[in-house]
């Protein structure tokens, strides 16, 4: 049984409380590790060593900043394997997509590195009267909260930018995926991370997290998770005028026009519909197909579903994996239920899977549906498992008009090959993120988050940087 620690001020401690959580391992329904049940007290051990860290950390010249930040992502390229198998093993996924997750964890850090080295203040002269220059000037010590289905990725994604920009890090992973998070406090020491800069506490959402949303001397919140929690938070810590930034929710439509390459929409659409179980924020759950190529979108879908294997995650060939708890595991199984309540005609999947050597595991079939309206609730709540909904369309209007029923405006597809429809498709949709012919094509420099209740703020690029930094305007008249 591995017993995970709190990484506080360079080390690893147990929490205060003594305290433990089971965690369990998602493809055998076994308990798989033991996580630190943190409190206000472990919050505010971080906190201390965080705010003592900050002044040094602070004033580390840029170009060695750099160098720790790149050592830390050679260290996970270099133990890619371990946090494949820890990732894998903690939240159900194949392991070649943890491996793949990897990569981008790495990336997250040598991206931020670079950034921070570029990131220049801006200037505004006064013609003969004067000069302003524009300071942006760390925010001290800073909160990152993430979920449980991209840990490592997500996580990295927080902490990269908040340490580049110059502040100091009191942190909690999801209780159902510690494990990553716990392996990169060790890397992180290895890399010369002074002592105190990064501090990783465990523990659940409504105590360890609240603590560190609750903090007075914590200035900003970068969160991502589910919109109830984002409203929570924002709650919390709105009356304390923190800096917020909340990457909540989605239900993407993914829109297929008949004058789209097929081929390629059929194919992307089965990855942007299941990869990960399904457990991504971008995965497209309402697949809006146009009437003319329904049928045949429809039937190449359900074979190439057929075709998917569910089961052991150390296996190469496997495509979904198990869901991630059991909590949630009975959450989609009831909307299945429900969609099929609401009329809704299963295609394939539907059911709960008990693939050979796993018969204890948390496993769903690929599924696909037809024939609900698109504002029942199987249509317009996050179901965030491998469960996708088919409706028809007739027109460009109607499809935009369905498209943003939701409340939710995380990310879309859209598939034509006509320019015009695509641009003002793109102009129209309510949405954050908007794929074109694509899927998940990801430039880290780019604007990342949602509109309405999938979320405020952005992530990415100079949006992130600017999020971690306080501008300050110095006016020098002449
Ligand atoms: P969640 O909201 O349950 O938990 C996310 C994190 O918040 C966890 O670390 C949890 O412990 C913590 N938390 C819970 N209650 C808290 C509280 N009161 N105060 C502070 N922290 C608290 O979400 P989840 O189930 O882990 O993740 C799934 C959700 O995340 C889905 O809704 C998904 O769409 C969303 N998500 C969004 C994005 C995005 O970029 N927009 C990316 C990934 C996941």
């Amino acid at each position: 049984m591995i017993q995970l620690q709190n990484y506080i001020n360079g080390s690893f401690e147990p929490p205060k409380s003594g305290a433990y959580l089971e965690n369990f391992e998602p493809a055998k329904g076994e308990v798989f590790s033991m996580v630190p049940n943190s409190g206000p007290e472990d919050v505010e051990a971080a906190y201390q060593a965080a705010w003592a860290a900050f002044p040094a950390w602070k004033n580390t010249p840029a170009e060695e900043k750099f160098k720790i930040l790149n050592r830390i992502a050679e260290l996970i390229d270099s133990n890619r394997n371990r946090f494949a198998e820890a990732e894998s093993r903690d939240q159900g996924k194949p392991v070649w997509l943890a491996k793949n997750e990897m990569v981008r964890a790495a990336q997250n850090f040598r991206f931020f590195a670079t950034a921070a080295m570029q990131f220049a203040s801006e200037s505004h002269s006064m013609e003969d009267r004067g000069i302003n220059y524009t300071l942006r000037q760390p925010l001290g010590v800073v909160g990152c909260i993430s979920p449980w289905n991209l840990p490592l990725y997500l996580y990295t994604w927080k902490i990269a930018p908040a340490l580049a920009a110059g502040n100091c890090v009191v942190s909690k992973p999801s209780e159902f995926t510690p494990y990553s998070a716990y392996i990169l406090g060790e890397i992180c020491t290895e890399a010369g991370l002074p002592a105190g800069v990064l501090n990783i506490v465990h523990g659940l959402g409504n105590s360890a997290g609240q603590a560190i949303v609750e903090h007075p001397g914590i200035k900003a919140i970068s969160f991502t998770g589910g919109t109830v929690t984002g409203k929570h938070i924002a709650s919390v810590a709105a009356p304390m005028f923190k800096k917020l930034s909340l990457e909540l929710g989605g239900k993407n439509p993914n829109i297929i026009f008949a004058d789209a390459d097929l081929e390629k929409a059929v194919k992307t659409t089965i990855n942007s519909s299941f990869l990960n179980q399904g457990e991504i924020c971008l995965c497209g759950s309402r697949i809006l197909i146009q009437k003319q190529v329904y049928e045949t979108v429809k039937n190449k879908l359900v074979d190439a579903v057929n075709q998917m294997k569910t089961g052991n995650p150390a296996d190469e060939k496997t495509r979904i994996g198990a869901i991630v708890s059991k909590p949630h595991y009975h959450k989609v199984l009831g909307y299945i239920d429900l969609a099929k309540e609401e009329g809704g005609n299963i295609l394939t999947g539907g059911k709960a899977l008990d693939p050979e050597g796993f018969e204890n595991g948390w496993f769903i079939a690929p599924t696909i549906i037809e024939g609900l309206p698109y504002d029942c609730r199987t249509n317009q709540e996050e179901i965030f498992g491998p469960v996708v909904s088919l409706i028809p369309f007739e027109t460009e209007e109607e499809a935009l008009q369905m498209a943003n029923s939701t409340n939710y405006g995380l990310a879309c597809s859209i598939w034509t090959s006509d320019l015009n429809r695509a641009h003002k498709m793109a102009a129209a949709i309510e949405s954050g993120i908007v794929w074109i012919n694509c899927w998940l094509l990801r430039d880290l420099r780019t604007p990342f988050g949602g509109v309405k209740q999938s979320g405020v703020g952005r992530e990415g690029g100079w949006e992130a940087m600017r999020f971690f930094t306080d501008p300050k305007n110095v006016c020098i008249a002449f």
